[in-house]
């Protein structure tokens, strides 16, 4: 029993006076057999003599039942309890939580000595000898060599397995050597100051026994770690633990673990203040023996899927936590990307359907603006038309007239055809011109002459007017430089500029109706000026000049700048307006990448 006190309850004298009375029992023939199978660590003479007098003192308080002990050793007492042999069962704290779980045991009671919580009675000691000044604590006992009971004692041994395992030593792999000799505990304490070990693992007030007994000299041993608790008698190495429980199995009657319950509970404390209270909490103990992953703990060691399963729930629910919140993750964030890219879809879709929208009425600005610029051109149109119409009816009506009169020549005729056609050509020219012009179109870019397109809206204007001004054309582009452009787009926007350079110089004297085109190559740019002697501009209206609905004109719209602005920069290229340097007026400009013809 790892209880000192309780052994000092058992008087021979009270035990004798009992045993007679159990023999002359009359009730004893029809009393019901119940056997208490005891875990007798140390030998059956040892047991009986500690646990007769509860035998007695049972017997005699339910005389319907007739109690009687069985020693066993551990393996005896799984046994019996498997076999269903016994009743009840008295054993140390961490065999009983072992049959617990493995046969169902319940404990009803918890043994106790007086001034000590049953909850804290055992605690085991760690002896060094007294000379041995290098072991102070636990922690100095890797690499040396032990004695302990057995690798199952409770207070023998895993008691302080598990404060060594605190200390930072292992005593399964850390120690040089560990011997489990046995019991009597003694021998352990033999072994220590022998020198055969370092340090030896005994029950907690073992030391102090011996020292009474005069076994022992307290100055010859010392305690490693020594700790203290509250109103414990002895020295301690490790924390206490609840004493013994006496527990029922299965099988137990309830009625008759109620009785003993109760009788165990009504027990009178022996002398030495030792009795049964209610049962202690035991959770301590499975807590060391899952530590130490022994007893019922045992298969935490095993490597199958089930013991690792269970030895690692705590980090496998873990694993399955974080794995199942990456899920919930990856899943959320592939619905929110799923979601974005319809979003995206659905707005370049709308981009693409807004800029669809923009191209088709800017090509529609574009077209009525050049319609636009025509129609001012336009005011003489059919007075230019007419000129070379009227000149077609001359000649014809010449012939005819020739005809009459009998004066009619081939050399006449002849004459009268060439210039017929010249203006027929002249008039359709002028028409084809405007035709081309106004046609509505898609932008494209391809390599063109600026050049050509230049004096192509100089002719196309000289055609259209009746007093066409001077429009003077200096080229001074090298020969292999064209421009990557929209042709028609370009011309516009040449048309808007000298259409709006007349228009300046339209109330001065006629000196300053000249207007000039000069084309010139500036690094890897083409720049395009016109320059007129008009009106010219002040700042405060340069600031304006490229806003939409800006003119000074009567009838003008103020949207040809801004779309040839437009044009101009959809071609890589700038438009600027500035004074003209030269004199009066005005300088327009507009620059665009050079794109060299492959030589
Ligand atoms: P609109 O010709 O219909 O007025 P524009 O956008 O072509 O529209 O021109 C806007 C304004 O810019 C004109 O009304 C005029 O005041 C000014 N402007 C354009 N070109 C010249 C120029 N060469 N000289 C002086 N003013 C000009």
């Amino acid at each position: 029993m790892d209880n000192v006190g309780y052994q000092k309850t058992l008087r021979p004298s009270w035990f004798v006076g009992l045993i007679i009375l159990f023999c002359f029992n009359p009730f004893q023939a029809l009393a019901k057999d119940v056997a208490i199978g005891v875990f007798a660590y140390q030998g059956e003479q040892a047991a009986t003599s500690d646990w007769n007098p509860l035998i007695s003192y049972l017997n005699q308080t339910l005389p319907d039942h007739r109690f009687r002990l069985e020693n066993h050793d551990a393996e005896s007492l799984r046994q019996a309890i498997a076999g269903e042999r016994i009743d009840l069962v008295i054993t140390n704290p961490g065999y009983y939580i072992a049959m617990e779980a493995a046969f169902g045991l319940s404990r009803i009671a918890t043994l106790e000595s007086s001034g000590l919580s049953a909850a804290k009675a055992l605690g085991s000691v760690v002896l060094v000898r007294s000379d041995r000044t290098d072991l102070q604590e636990l922690s100095d006992l890797a690499g040396k060599r032990m004695a302990a009971v057995a690798p199952d004692a409770f207070g023998g041994y895993l008691l302080a397995a598990q404060e060594m395992l605190h200390n930072g030593v292992d005593p399964e792999s850390d120690l040089k050597e560990i011997r489990f000799i046995g019991l009597p505990m003694d021998q352990i304490v033999e072994a220590v100051q022998q020198g055969q070990v370092d340090a030896g693992i005994v029950r907690a007030c073992v030391p102090e026994q011996m020292v009474r007994e005069k076994r022992l000299a307290p100055a010859d041993f010392r305690v490693l770690s020594q700790r203290q608790e509250n109103q414990f008698p002895c020295a301690l190495s490790t924390p206490l633990y609840p004493n013994w429980p006496l527990a029922v199995t299965r099988q137990t009657d309830p009625v008759l673990a109620k009785q003993v319950a109760r009788a165990l509970l009504s027990m009178p404390q022996t002398a030495d203040g030792m009795g049964w209270t209610v049962p202690a909490d035991y959770q301590p103990v499975h807590d060391l023996y899952r530590e130490l992953r022994v007893g019922p703990y045992a298969y935490l060691r095993e490597i199958t899927p089930e013991g690792l399963a269970r030895r690692f729930w705590p980090w496998l629910l873990g694993a399955l936590m974080a794995l199942l919140a990456w899920i919930i993750h990856t899943v959320r964030a592939e619905h929110l990307v799923l979601r974005r890219t319809a979003q995206l879809r659905d707005s370049l879709h709308a981009r693409e359907q807004a800029e669809t929208r923009m191209r088709e009425s800017q090509e529609q600005m574009e077209h009525l603006s050049r319609l636009s610029v025509l129609g001012e051109l336009s005011g003489n149109l059919a007075h230019e038309l007419n000129q070379p119409l009227t000149t077609i009816g001359t000649y014809a009506r010449t012939v005819l007239r020739r005809q009459d009169s009998g004066r009619l020549t081939p050399e006449a005729i002849s004459e009268a055809c060439s210039q017929i056609v010249s203006e027929a050509e002249r008039a359709g020219g002028i028409v084809q011109r405007i035709r081309h012009f106004a046609k509505k179109r898609s932008a494209v870019r391809e390599p063109v002459d600026l050049v050509l397109i230049a004096k192509e809206a100089r002719h196309l204007i000289i055609g259209m007017l009746a007093h066409p001004p001077t429009i003077h054309f200096d080229n001074r582009l090298p020969d292999h430089c064209r421009v990557l452009a929209d042709g028609p787009q370009i011309q516009q926007v040449l048309l808007n500029l000298i259409k709006n350079a007349l228009d300046a110089g339209r109330n001065l004297p006629p000196e300053r109706h000249r207007v000039q085109v000069i084309v010139e190559a500036v690094d890897h740019w083409v720049h395009l000026h016109v320059i007129d002697q008009g009106c010219g501009l002040e700042p405060p209206q340069l600031a304006h000049l490229f806003e939409p609905f800006f003119t000074t004109k009567p009838d003008g719209l103020g949207l040809g700048l801004p779309i040839c602005k437009t044009i101009i920069e959809a071609h890589g290229g700038r438009l600027w307006a500035e004074p003209n340097a030269a004199g009066p007026g005005m300088c327009f400009s507009f620059s665009l990448p050079c794109h060299d013809l492959p030589t």
